[in-house]
């Protein structure tokens, strides 16, 4: 076969995956062997559930397209708009359900703080955030490009930044999640969704001092852990604010 030159052209903020010195958001690569499109992007580092929308030589094409002879290959990451093709997409773009890598505790937190479903255990290897991810439908969220590059996971996210609220932003703004939160719905350990609970019934967990002065209780309906609006409420309900003044500005 003969070789052949692919040339990456990428939108938004795909180059972020580039090598920094990218002029423009483009790079080539010459090949010697048939490759599918999906190989041939994550090959320049973009794992592909950060691209919405693939052109080869102006034509819309899944990740299975195999690429034989020179190409010009255009890659769009969710929400850039390209005037056609808005029936090739090929991310959903708002998804309601996470599994996070066992290195974002605190964004998990942030994240079910504001009641969005996010499976996580710390301890939990590759394998099982993908298998997690591909049977349940989640969106995988993670800072490893090979795992999110894993061809069973469908949906994704890599988080630009290290600081959890830069990443708690940055997922509700990809997956669209605004208008769906709920604060204080969800247990903060255990992602279970709470109920409320009367006093009588959770008084055993309770220490002296809250006994006396509460009186409004939220139960998990997973791990049994109580919630009331003692001096851990005002600091997520502080956290709740940061999280909204980022959002807003
Ligand atoms: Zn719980």
């Amino acid at each position: 076969m003969n070789p052949f030159t692919v040339r990456l052209h990428v939108y938004g903020d795909l180059d972020f995956f580039l090598p920094s010195k990218t002029p423009g958001g483009k790079v080539e690569r010459h090949l010697n062997e048939k490759t599918s499109v999906k190989d041939v992007i994550e090959s320049f580092g973009i794992p592909h559930p950060e691209v919405d929308l693939i052109l080869v030589n102006g034509n819309p094409v899944d990740f299975g397209y195999t690429v034989t002879v020179d190409a010009e290959i255009e890659l769009y990451p969710p929400r850039i708009q390209s005037s056609n093709f808005t029936d090739k997409r090929l991310q959903a773009l708002t998804i309601t359900e996470f599994v996070a890598d066992g290195h974002l505790g605190k964004l998990v937190r942030d994240l079910r703080l504001l009641g969005i479903d996010v499976a996580y255990d710390a301890a939990a290897e590759d394998r099982q955030l993908v298998e997690i991810a591909s049977r349940n439908n989640r969106a995988l969220l993670t800072r490893d490009r090979r795992l999110l590059m894993h061809a069973a996971v469908k949906h994704g996210y890599y988080l630009r930044s290290q600081n959890p609220l830069e990443q708690t932003i940055e997922v509700l703004r990809r997956f669209d999640l605004g208008f769906i939160l709920s604060p204080f719905s969800r247990c903060l350990r255990c992602n279970a969704l709470l109920e409320p609970a009367e006093k009588e019934k959770v008084i055993g967990q309770l220490e002296p001092l809250t006994k006396i002065y509460y009186d409004k209780f939220r139960r998990c309906t997973g791990c049994g852990q109580v919630y009331w609006s003692g001096s851990h409420f005002t600091k997520l309900q502080k956290r709740l604010e940061q999280i909204r003044a980022k959002l807003g500005s």
